[in-house]
């Protein structure tokens, strides 16, 4: 794709960009009009919707504009399920091009419908995530995301198409052929979840290739939560700039947010998915900042309309301006899932807080697994990290002061004795999509 003219050009040459660096007014009035349309929308065609806003005694004219979104019932992921596998449909079938499914952990998946035109904003906020990468025209990029069911696949090789680079849609697995393929087509870009990143660069090592030494230079990483500590490993070990993508399924898939060059944040586009920032506990919006909840609205969605779903994402709105130069907003990195919370002897552990503590400590490789069980009614939590064989070449002593090092810093940032294990490289079980960091066998 080449700059448009010049009344079209954003500021990064893409009109595809142009939303992402609209005057706050204008973007506001953009918001308020499409908010309005899509809430008539919800309320005609989806009874779930209708419904609740019956319920609060409120109707589309309500709501005059984005000011009002507050007065808007939530939805939240039972809602799908409840209503599956079409109740929350706002087109028939005959407009509906594309259904996606998410595999629930129990029972039924949920399940998400496009229209043609949902699947072209799909495809816009992609490339503009990839836009922000500094990926253009005559980039490679290696698509490791499974294609199918699941949103990654399909929703970053359309984007990726939509920019004009040059797709390899290679989907998950078979790494060997992976990094083959990287060496042989000159890739400049991956796009997988960063642990099968981590298992490429182990099986790289294993091949004798050196990452660094390709033309690689971007990661387009996502649909697991990993932390700074985890990016700062993975761009010095294959010499790449490691960028965080944010999305869900029932939103849209991958490129509902994503990281500039600044790597400060994740702006959302917000000309088609609204942020609000909630409480958790009791619900109300919080002052511009707060830490809670991220709940989304869909402002242009045909096929499914979501208004005001609860994400279980904890994070907050950066208010500054970003160096990059876009005025939508961002979001800090989301390192905590209300649904990854474990509660451990009554203290509330995150497993990124575990991650960056291991990842701090040098000797340590970024693979690790967390393990729960409970031993006389108490809660036991086991960290498995794996280390360098130097470490274990090394004298016993160098090893044992590794191992009380982890533990020290791991009590001192999750408040519980965790037991640390040391373990050679490779013994954990690795990943070809998500990875299990966390194992829970407390039982019932
Ligand atoms: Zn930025």
């Amino acid at each position: 794709m080449h700059p448009g003219s010049v009344q079209d050009a954003s500021p990064d040459g893409y009109p595809a960009s142009k939303p992402d660096f609209m005057p706050p007014a204008e973007l506001r009035a953009l918001q308020s009009s499409r908010l309005r349309k899509i809430v008539e929308r919800a309320y005609q065609k989806v009874p779930l919707h209708r419904c609740r806003m019956d319920e609060l005694g409120i109707t589309p004219e309500t709501i005059r504009g984005i000011d009002d979104i507050a007065r808007l019932p939530f939805t939240c992921k039972s809602d799908l399920r409840d209503t599956y596998p079409f109740g929350m449909f706002a087109s028939p079938l005959g407009e509906v091009v594309r259904l996606h499914a998410s595999s629930g952990t129990t029972g039924k998946p949920i399940v998400v419908a496009y229209t043609q035109a949902d699947l072209q904003v799909w495809a816009n906020v992609m490339l503009r995530a990839l836009v922000g990468y500094g990926l253009h025209a005559g980039d490679i990029v290696q698509n490791a995301y499974g294609y199918g069911l699941f949103t990654g696949g399909l929703g970053i090789h359309y984007g990726a198409e939509a920019l004009g680079a040059t797709v390899i849609p290679i989907s998950g697995g078979n790494t060997e052929r992976q990094i083959m393929l990287m060496r042989d087509f000159g890739v400049s870009a991956i796009c997988c979840t960063p642990s099968y990143f981590l298992h490429i660069l182990d099986c790289a090592e294993e091949m004798g290739i050196d990452l660094r030494t390709l033309p690689l230079r971007v990661g387009c990483f996502g649909a697991e939560p990993w932390t700074d500590a985890m990016r700062r490993r993975i761009e010095s070990a294959a010499a790449i700039r490691a960028f965080d993508i944010y999305g869900l399924t029932e939103i849209t898939g991958p490129g509902v947010g994503a990281e500039c060059c600044c790597q400060n944040g994740l702006h959302i586009f917000e000309d088609h998915f609204y942020p609000e920032i909630i409480d958790p506990q009791s619900l109300e919006p919080l002052p511009e900042g707060g830490e809670g909840e991220l709940v989304l609205t869909t402002l242009s969605k045909q096929a499914m309309p979501m208004i005001r779903y609860r994400t279980r994402d904890i994070t907050s709105l950066v208010a500054e301006p970003c160096a990059c130069g876009r005025t939508i907003r961002r979001i800090r990195r989301i390192s905590r899932r209300s649904d990854d919370m474990l509660i451990v002897r009554g203290v509330n552990v995150f497993p990124s807080q575990i991650e960056t503590a291991i990842l701090a400590v040098e000797g340590t490789l970024p693979h690790y697994q967390i393990r729960l069980t409970r031993h006389k009614d108490l809660d036991q939590i086991e960290v498995c990290v794996e280390v360098t064989r130097e470490m274990f070449g090394d004298r016993v002593g160098t090893l044992e002061n590794l191992r009380s090092q982890l533990a020290a810093r791991i009590e001192r940032v999750i408040g519980v004795r965790a037991a640390v294990r040391l373990v050679e490289p490779h013994s954990l079980e690795r990943s070809q999509s998500k990875a299990q960091r966390v194992v829970d066998q407390r039982g019932a």
